[in-house]
């Protein structure tokens, strides 16, 4: 295993002093990625692509004009479109179908010399937490392969975590993210709803769907989010909301006697592992005495987040997948004698059972008959979910809690219960649910050596300020 730098700033001081350059930095990554194969992460790797643009990219940086993310690599997952190279989407539905443009985030990466160096795996259409939905078989966890990395964005987590790329971008619509990161001892960022453009990403649902970033440190999330963040007339709910100087606010220092921090009560209370429980308080306690106003909060509605996600979720996730019917993209079943049959043949092959699942779920919550009792009324309580963080805003600056209830599980454990794979979601939908940006920063090991994180949420557009908090944590 080469041992690349997990820092941008070390690959740039290297790269300008031309002790290194792109193009041996892309090999030594893609002789890491043929070495651990194993993990089974990428589903396209770009190996000639990435090392004629390293060498390109060498260029640029020897006549002094390259771009703000020169020399850093990354991977993105296969649910975001990068031109002319498969869009898989984890699915049989997709296995044979070409993006034919790039989406917005990684339009602005090329544009700023970054190196994509390939597509990597996910849950289905991104629904999973374990990264075990994928058409193209379980992605395993490098610290420990007979456990799960989390999903849905799990390759894009061990992509990283195992130095076969410095980032990665992702997405998330209930913690797709997060969740990864604390299981594979990363970090991660999923920030405000509209603050990246959802253009060339394929969407599950679309009023939760964001693209994020897998990162080693503050430093470069915040340098690739200064890049793809804003508005974009691609994506009519990207938001205009000014872009700030996040890598070079990531270093401002906090004054933590103007600072305040909840938790969330609710989220101790029942189903934490004790361990996490523990290094999480611990946390808090460090947090006081570095001077930080910390305050127990209350969210009330905690106890209906699962239930509103999941059923707001399957209802956007049935109407976004029915473009999917053998006529307009990827798969279409053979020998079917009539078009209705070709539908339902090309549905049943090409979705696997978790999407088929959520998809049977959305239509039943839609459906005219139960349309008030379950989607009508998981709008209310959505309401009443982004009414308690706004309260809780009013009294606080950030919130911080868990990222997730136990550490990685092992593979195949949760697989036949559909329920408890959900409850690991338990402590990341509330800030797709409220459009909130969150984090998730390494916080501890179990004893079994397992990472865990510590998730930070903000105020809606407050990248810069959660960016500044994770340098407390
Ligand atoms: N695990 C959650 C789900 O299965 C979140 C998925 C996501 O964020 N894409 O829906």
């Amino acid at each position: 295993m080469n041992n690349i730098p997990k820092s941008f700033k070390e690959i740039k001081t290297l790269l300008d002093s031309g002790n290194l350059t792109c193009e041996k930095l892309v090999m030594q990554y893609l002789d890491n990625i043929k070495e651990q194969k194993d993990l089974n992460v990428f589903i396209t790797l770009f190996e000639r692509e990435s090392v004629l643009r390293a060498a390109e990219i060498d260029k640029k940086i020897k006549s002094g004009n390259a771009g703000r993310l020169a020399g850093a690599v990354f991977s993105i997952k296969d649910v975001i479109s990068v031109k002319d190279s498969l869009l898989t989407c984890g699915s049989k539905m997709l296995s044979n179908f070409e993006s034919v443009y790039d989406a917005t985030a990684v339009e602005r990466l090329i544009k700023e010399d970054a190196i994509i160096i390939g597509k990597v795996n996910c849950d289905e259409f991104a629904m999973g937490s374990s990264n075990e939905n994928s058409y193209y078989g379980p992605v395993k966890n490098p610290i420990d392969i007979t456990r799960v990395p989390g999903g849905s964005s799990g390759a894009s987590a061990v992509s990283v975590a195992a130095n076969m790329c410095l980032m990665s971008l992702g997405s998330e619509t209930g913690g797709s993210i997060r969740q990864p990161s604390s299981f594979c001892g990363i970090t991660g960022l999923k920030a405000s709803y509209g603050r990246i453009s959802r253009f060339g990403l394929v969407a599950f649902a679309s009023s939760f769907d964001s693209i994020g970033i897998f990162g080693n440190n503050n430093y470069d999330i915040a340098a690739a989010l200064e890049v793809i963040a804003g508005a974009d007339e691609k994506d009519s709910t990207s938001s205009d909301v000014y872009v700030d100087n996040y890598a070079e606010n990531s270093e401002l220092k906090l004054d933590p006697e103007k600072v305040s921090i909840g938790y969330i009560k609710e989220y101790f209370e029942k189903g934490l592992d004790e361990e996490i429980k523990a290094g999480i308080l611990n946390k808090i306690d460090s947090l006081k005495q570095k001077g930080f106003k910390v305050k127990e909060i209350s969210l009330p509605n905690t106890r209906y987040l699962i239930q509103t996600y999941y059923i707001l979720t399957c209802a956007e996730a049935s109407s976004n997948l029915s473009r999917y019917d053998g006529v307009r993209y990827g798969l279409r079943a053979e020998n079917s004698s009539a078009l209705e049959a070709m539908y339902v043949n090309t549905r049943s092959e090409g979705f696997g059972e978790e999407v088929k699942r959520r998809i049977m779920l959305g239509t039943y919550v839609l459906s005219a008959g139960y349309y008030d009792a379950y989607y009508r009324k998981g709008q209310k309580v959505r309401r009443l979910i982004m009414n308690d963080f706004d309260n809780a805003f009013r009294k606080v600056d950030f919130i911080i809690s868990p990222t997730t209830p136990t550490t990685a599980f092992r593979l195949g454990e949760k697989l036949d219960d559909p329920l408890a794979m959900y409850l690991n979601d338990i402590y990341t939908v509330s800030a797709n649910l409220a459009g909130i940006p969150a984090i998730s920063v390494p916080a501890g090991r179990d004893k079994n050596n397992l990472p865990y994180g510590i998730q930070i949420m903000g105020k809606k557009f407050d990248e810069s300020g959660l960016l500044r908090m994770w340098n407390e944590i």
